[in-house]
């Protein structure tokens, strides 16, 4: 069979939150959003169920699955509540969320409660990201009607960075200081993602996020998880089904945009944009044959790459080709896609089969 394979190793996950631990000393949310970055949602959360303090999630429905999974950790939902009746979902199974708007609020205000408990919020405090939250001039007020609202338990606040992947800007500073007059408004503040968790100290606060670096790809611009002491997760593989010699001047696939210089090998590798790899890719992108680099030439199409085998006297059908993960950063394949490693984990389609491992 040559179905493209994603390993996943477990064991490169958990040292990866280790090292995220570490980084931060401070508790963390595992960011497990969009399937675990495409990784599997249920595998990686019961991977990281000994160390995790908890997990965060975008979507109260991702949330929900992951408590009738039997996963005790607090959870917190980044998005927060879309429609009223998540508000009880969300109640009755312990589950955290943040509140970013007057929309949610008002819910909240006019919410009868639940006999099972509270709701537990977070306020998510615009500091400069202009994405979701409130204005810090707005912030203050929207602090003391949460306080107010008999069913509803203020527990904390949090803001997201822009930047944080640029060390050389100065917004995460300016956001920052934004901040820093809530910090002292809940009992628990959240502020870094993987960035910030490793490149930004004074943002190590109450409880880290951090998502892309659990799964072994740098945050950083120009990067990759070596100089950040991850590893990568994910090696996704396929295999060559097909090798044969072209002449000088055949040009390669649809729109045929590449054309040999010379009489050469050439290897079809079974994976193309139908199973997520980025069609974007130009030819120049390398993949892995036997361990040593080789280029893609031609156009990605559906279900086939096209490989520049003259390095490879000795490639044949059947060799194992890798497009990412041990031994090729993600981070430089997403460059040449001129895209980031979160789409490529996320936009791995249906057609590719997950193989789980880890140490006994
Ligand atoms: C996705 C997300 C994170 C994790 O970000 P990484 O860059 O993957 O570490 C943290 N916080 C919020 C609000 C997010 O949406």
């Amino acid at each position: 069979m040559a179905n493209p394979v994603a390993r996943i190793d477990l064991d490169a996950l958990v040292h990866n939150y280790q090292r995220a631990s570490e980084a931060c000393s401070c508790p963390l949310f595992a960011v497990v959003k969009a399937n675990a970055y495409g990784h599997g949602l249920l595998h990686v959360v019961d991977a990281l169920r000994q160390q995790a303090d908890g997990f965060a999630v975008s979507r109260v429905e991702e949330a929900l699955e992951l408590r009738s999974h039997g996963v005790e950790q607090r959870l917190l939902v980044l998005g927060g509540i879309m429609q009223a009746p998540e508000i009880k979902f969300a109640s009755d199974n312990s589950i955290e969320v943040v509140i970013h708007d007057d929309k949610q609020l008002a819910m909240l205000e006019s919410w009868q409660g639940s006999d099972k408990g509270t709701l537990r919020v977070w306020v998510k405090i615009d500091t400069g990201m202009h994405r979701l939250g409130f204005a810090p001039s707005h912030a203050k007020s929207v602090l003391e009607r949460i306080g107010s609202i008999k069913h509803v338990e203020l527990v904390g606040v949090l803001t997201h960075f822009a930047n944080a992947d640029d060390l050389a800007r100065e917004t995460t500073s300016q956001q920052l200081a934004e901040i820093a007059p809530f910090e002292a408004s809940a009992d628990n503040i959240s502020l870094a993602n993987s960035a910030a968790i490793l490149g930004w100290p004074d943002a190590h606060k109450g409880w880290g996020r951090p998502g892309i670096m659990l799964y072994g790809a740098s945050p950083f611009l120009n990067r990759t998880a070596k100089d950040d002491g991850i590893k990568p997760v994910m090696t996704l593989r396929t295999k060559l089904i097909s090798v044969h010699e072209l002449k000088q001047g055949d040009a390669i696939g649809y729109g045929s945009t590449w054309s040999c210089p010379q009489d050469m090998r050439v290897g079809v590798a079974a994976i193309g944009y139908g199973d997520g790899y980025p069609r974007h890719a130009p030819s120049g992108t390398p993949v892995l044959i036997n361990g040593k680099r080789a280029p893609l030439v031609g156009r990605v199409s559906m279900d086939l790459i096209t490989i520049d085998l003259r390095e490879h006297p000795n490639a044949a059908v059947g060799d194992s080709v890798v497009l990412w993960g041990e031994g090729l950063p993600v981070e430089e394949i997403a460059q040449y896609a001129d895209t980031i490693s979160y789409e490529l984990f996320c936009r791995l389609t249906g057609r590719i089969k997950f193989r789980y491992e880890q140490a006994p």
